[in-house]
């Protein structure tokens, strides 16, 4: 019965030190795994393919798979919405689209948030979970999961311990609780391996892009440097809408707003917003993303 090490990777800066440091310590059974959500940024999956051929290795991709809640969803639409509703639920939830962060979004009828923040589970979590981690312990394997959190990130992440046994056996292990951001871009510089694109171009994380927890200088950052991300989030807006009960999901949630709709409270008018000042319409989500920049203990979004 073999040690595996499995390392979540998400092309941030966290999740490479962490890489780095497993490779330099000759760490044996390394199974480097991206859980992609179909929400990243083209530079991430540039940034993933360099890190194998500098590295020399694989970094295996994993996908949530959300056909069979596609299904039973259905049925729950067919079985319990009002009959003027039905139709439509059914016809948006035809078919996944295979991007997953969108397909959860539309099994929901909503956009996760900071408060409702289900999308590190299902998105990244899990499909580790089931498709890595599980048929490594089914083979007869123990497993160590390595997990690039740091307790300079949140107050919650200061409480966490250096190892400890999760639910099935997994052992977690944060071998970079204590680093600060200098140190953690130190080894990528010792090991001459370059940081994602991504973090010079105004982005404090990297992982989805928007990320629920961006912040508000990153959505003008975004919207002057990749339009075309902004006008992919709208159309998302509009497919999510559609499987919606209520008939409209806005990206960012409209909290306390009443009448709620794509125009004015859509990607398009939060861009608008961030271009502000001081002041100007606040979206009390925005406002709370200062604080930490995920709250998963796996460490896998950054
Ligand atoms: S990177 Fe952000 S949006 Fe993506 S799964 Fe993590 S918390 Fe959610």
């Amino acid at each position: 019965m073999a040690f595996q090490n499995v390392i979540s990777i998400s092309g941030g800066k966290d999740s490479t030190a962490m890489l780095l440091l497993a490779l330099e310590r000759g760490t044996p059974n390394l199974v480097p795994v991206l859980a992609d959500t179909g929400h990243e940024h083209p530079k991430t999956y540039e940034y993933i393919a360099y890190l194998e051929q500098a590295l020399g290795l694989e970094i295996q991709r994993v996908q949530a798979d959300f056909t069979a809640d596609f299904a039973r969803k259905r049925q729950y639409i067919a079985d319990h919405w009002p009959d003027d509703l039905k139709e439509r639920g059914m016809a948006a939830l035809q078919h996944t689209t295979g991007i997953p962060f969108l397909d959860l979004a539309m099994l929901k009828g909503r956009f996760p948030s900071t408060k409702a923040k289900f999308c590190t589970g299902e998105l990244k979590s899990l499909p580790i979970q089931q498709q890595v981690e599980m048929p490594l312990l089914r083979a007869g394997h123990r497993v160590i999961s390595w997990q690039g959190v740091r307790k300079e990130e949140s107050p919650a992440r200061q409480r966490l311990p250096h190892s400890e046994l999760l639910d099935l056996g997994i052992i977690a292990y944060r071998p970079i609780l204590e680093w600060s951001v200098a140190e953690v871009f130190a080894m990528h510089h010792k090991h001459r391996i370059e940081p994602n694109a991504l973090y010079s171009q105004g982005m404090s994380r990297v992982g989805c892009m928007p990320c629920i927890n961006a912040r508000k200088g990153e959505f003008a950052e975004i919207a002057s440097r990749y339009p075309e991300v902004i006008e992919r989030v709208a159309e998302w807006e509009r497919i999510v809408s559609a499987a919606s009960k209520r008939g409209v999901a806005t990206f960012w949630p409209a909290r306390g707003a009443t009448d709620v709709s794509l125009k004015r409270h859509g990607i398009h008018s939060v861009v608008d917003w961030s271009r502000t000042s001081r002041g100007g319409r606040q979206f009390d989500l925005i406002a709370s993303s200062e604080g930490p920049a995920c709250s998963s203990v796996y460490g896998l979004c950054e």
